[in-house]
């Protein structure tokens, strides 16, 4: 039971990856069912909170590294599970959620990516973005709200962006939580069943889920397109919420390890500060 390997082995995209072709209800990488799957993110958690801070540690003591987190998928597809999650886990203090909806008029007068970069992680810091620049080549592109000629050049303007944010000490984990249709059905049915979940319920939801092929091909084209090697898509399955957030906890677990970093070393005198603390009378 547990990992077969590295998670981020199992849920990158790989060349040729064809989203039509994966079953959201299926754990790569997991060998295991729900009960281990949940006690495995518990446990991962605690190491989270660890991990996450010392890069805070790293950070207040003049590192440059962070983190960040970006989630995309359909509505329902569990990107507010997946945050409570992962963030539930970790001292607040250190994180930094930000969640991109419609632009604000302000926004909406500025470069697409403007919104973006002031959301950036700070040193030291896990940022969570709950929708991105992404959209920018999703539902504009899908509602049409600007011309191809505006959001064609947009993917290899995302990668030299990214690459950017990379090398200035940002590990970048994106992730596209993917359900199916018949997944997102049933829980916008108990949205609608269930008086206090209706105001998570929007009749646009349906509007977006009438061009779920539509979607679907410019995720597709996503994952083409800017999957790079600096900053690789994860598809997570997400028809089963426990594999989602366990497989998220997983690959932000691995970033953090992957910074390699050590607890900082204090330019106290540590031996004399506890004389003085042991001589000190109140
Ligand atoms: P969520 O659906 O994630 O819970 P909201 O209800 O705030 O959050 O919805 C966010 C909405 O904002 C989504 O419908 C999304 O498509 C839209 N949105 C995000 N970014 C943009 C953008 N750049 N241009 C237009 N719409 C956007």
């Amino acid at each position: 039971m547990g990992w077969s390997g590295p998670a981020a082995d199992a849920l990158r995209v790989a060349p040729g990856f064809d989203l039509a072709d994966l079953d959201t209800r299926s754990t790569p990488g997991w060998r295991g069912k729900k009960r281990a799957g949940r006690d495995a993110t518990a446990a991962r958690g605690r190491e989270l909170a660890d991990l996450q801070e010392k890069l805070y540690a790293h950070g207040r003591t003049g590192g440059d590294r962070s983190v960040l987190l970006v989630l995309q998928g359909m509505d329902t597809a569990g990107k507010g599970g997946v945050v409570r999650t992962v963030l539930g886990m970790v001292d607040p203090q250190g994180v930094a959620l930000t969640a991109f909806g419609v632009p604000t008029p302000e926004e909406a007068a500025q470069h697409y990516l403007w919104r973006i970069r002031r959301a950036l992680p700070a040193p030291g810091t896990l940022g969570v973005f709950d929708r991105s620049h992404y959209e920018d080549v999703l539902v504009v592109r899908v509602e049409g709200l600007v011309p191809v000629e505006t959001w064609e050049p947009r993917f290899e303007e995302i990668n030299a962006f990214e690459r950017e944010v990379v090398e200035s000490g940002t590990t970048i984990v994106k992730v596209l939580l993917a359900i199916s249709p018949e997944e997102q059905a049933h829980r916008l049915r108990r949205r609608l069943e269930r008086p206090h979940k209706h105001w998570k319920y929007v009749p646009e939801d349906i509007d977006a889920r009438e061009r779920w092929r539509d979607y679907q091909q410019a995720y597709q084209e996503v994952l083409d397109r800017t999957s790079t090697e600096h900053a690789p898509w994860h598809v997570v399955p997400a028809d089963r919420k426990w594999f989602s957030r366990l497989a998220v906890t997983e690959l932000v677990g691995r970033a953090l390890e992957g910074l390699d970093l050590d607890w900082p070393v204090t330019e106290v005198d540590v031996e004399s500060e506890l004389a003085r603390l042991e001589a000190s009378e109140v």
